[in-house]
């Protein structure tokens, strides 16, 4: 009877419970993070920070006789990815306890990091002193080692690519416990290899990733469309517009078939006289999506100069539209007023206090998936989509896939091309809706489209036909030589459906 009720009224679950101890675990880390980075003070213990990992790589023959493979001891828990991983239980797992920025290099327009550094943590970092990361995922708790191993992108992404497209060099620790640094001049084949690895090559412990100067605030334009052709047409163009002549930053939301919100957006070092300044991300402020809505409601185009830090946060107190699901009541003018301050929950929380008949809700009802597509079959890809899923609204993201001189994981073509995310969070309206058989629909049309899926979402493809989406060529001779074979397992059997835990 518990189950049920925890299940059927979630939202008040969360409301009573995972907020108030969201709001202690938050400040509890962040009073830990703060005696952890005191203790640790980088970036003079980095070297032994290291060291730490290296000897528990070089005891791991030793312990096991490398009879079970290594992974990063963090909690499945505490990961972005909607599931845990099953090898988590049964692994050996390595402490990396690598927290902080280690230097910022103005001449060099660099940042280096340990890879536990999350998005929140750079953004308070950087954004005071003029600076920011070329490319920002939106979600405080992402993490640096997470990003490059595993996927990362933003709406600067059009102009910068993927997260690994804006790193410099990489430091790991392979499998024989040998630190190891790579970058397009050194040991360029590891370098290109190690994005989307997910740890398959072993631990990152350092990344040297580019930094651009920024200003206070984004002027965001929104221009909203009823019909798809146009919005379409005008975001494939501004998605494509040369460098310097692009917006810093393009994203859309589609709200059902034939509307959707352009998103167009520049630096800006001041708000201009008579000009609106909105600070989004106040507690008391509507969701950010439903900010977007009400300007395709009204059917006006609109402007506004928004605080960088918020911009970049946008989506993380709604999740995106998750929220909705989880706190249906979450977005309600007296919810926000009197406790919107609490919010948003920790995901890590959401994922623990989850019923297991949630788990199946979600199984069953649910889908969290991107998908990376050419822009070329964007509309054929909106019109399969609204046939299979019927879901709104998508998140489109525009991101440029670079040519790299070593064919990686994910090398659409031999040439630079232009690529949108579509985001897919939330219930398919689509009658019956089988998750089974509908993303395994979505994967073959994205593998015949040389596309590929993000993989923090769950993968129904076969071993053989994710091989077919994700180039194993480098990755595959990179774990020969680097002797990671037995010691790492490989991508699929961390991220397919199977691999994770229900
Ligand atoms: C609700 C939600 C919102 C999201 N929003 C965004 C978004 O706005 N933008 C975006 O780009 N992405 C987003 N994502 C996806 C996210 O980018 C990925 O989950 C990404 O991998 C980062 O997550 P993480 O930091 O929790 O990494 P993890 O899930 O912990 O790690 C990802 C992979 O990298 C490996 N790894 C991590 N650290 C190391 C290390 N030091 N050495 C070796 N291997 C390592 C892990 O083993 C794992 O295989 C979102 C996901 C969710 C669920």
């Amino acid at each position: 009877m518990l189950t049920d009720l925890l299940t059927r009224y979630r939202g008040v679950f969360v409301t009573l419970f995972v907020l108030p101890v969201s709001l202690v675990f938050k400040g509890w880390m962040g009073a830990r993070n703060r005696v952890v980075f005191w203790l640790n003070s980088a970036p003079g213990k980095h070297g032994q920070k290291v060291a730490v990992v290296q000897a528990q790589v070089r005891n791991w023959k030793d312990r096991t006789g490398g009879s079970i493979a290594m992974c990063t001891a963090r909690p499945g828990w505490q990961a972005m990815s909607l599931k845990q991983g099953n090898y988590k239980k049964t692994h050996y797992r390595v402490k990396i306890n690598l927290p902080d920025i280690l230097e910022i290099d103005e001449q060099k327009g660099t940042v280096r990091v340990e890879p536990m550094v999350t998005m929140g943590q750079i953004t308070a970092a950087l954004n005071p002193l003029g600076w920011t990361l070329a490319i920002v995922p939106e979600l405080d708790g992402l993490t640096v080692g997470g990003l490059i191993n595993g996927f990362g992108i933003e709406s600067s992404s059009h102009k910068y690519g993927l997260f690994q497209h804006i790193c410099e060099s990489f430091e790991i620790v392979t499998a024989d416990g040998e630190r190891v640094r790579c970058s397009r001049q050194d040991n360029a084949d590891l370098f290109y290899a190690i994005p989307w690895s997910h740890g398959s090559l072993g631990f990152l412990v350092e990344a040297e990733i580019r930094i651009v100067p920024a200003k206070r605030y984004v002027h965001l334009t929104y221009l909203p469309f009823h019909s798809k052709e146009a919005f379409l047409q005008r975001f494939a163009e501004e998605s494509s517009r040369p460098f310097d002549q692009a917006a810093a930053f393009v994203e859309a939301l589609m709200f059902s078939q034939n509307t959707g919100v352009l998103m167009l957006g520049n630096f800006s070092d001041r708000v201009p006289p008579q000009k609106t300044r909105n600070s989004i991300n106040h507690f008391w402020k509507p969701w950010f999506y439903e900010h977007v809505r009400s300007f395709l409601e009204q059917g006006r185009t609109a402007e506004e100069w928004i605080p960088l830090r918020h911009y970049y946060h946008r989506h993380t107190r709604s999740f995106f539209w998750e929220m909705q699901q989880i706190i249906p009541f979450g977005n309600h003018p007296l919810f926000r007023y009197l406790l919107g301050w609490m919010s948003p929950p920790e995901i890590g929380l959401l994922k623990l206090t989850e019923t297991k008949k949630i788990h199946e809700l979600y199984d069953a009802y649910h889908m969290d998936q991107d998908f990376l597509i050419p822009l070329s079959t964007l509309t054929e890809f909106l019109s399969f989509l609204h046939q299979e899923v019927n879901f709104y609204p998508l998140w489109l993201c525009p991101a440029r896939i670079f040519e790299t001189p070593v064919p990686g994981f994910v090398n659409p073509t031999p040439h630079e091309q232009m690529f949108v995310d579509v985001g897919i969070y939330g219930e398919p309206a689509v009658v019956p809706y089988h998750a089974e058989t509908t993303t395994r629909k979505l994967e073959q049309w994205v593998r015949k489209a040389n596309g590929f899926q993000a993989l923090y979402a769950d993968t129904y493809q076969t071993r053989q036909e994710f091989r077919e989406m994700f180039d194993h060529g480098l990755l595959d001779r990179m774990r020969a030589q680097t002797g990671a074979v037995n010691a790492f397992p490989e991508p699929y059997d961390k991220v397919s459906r199977k691999a994770r835990a229900q």
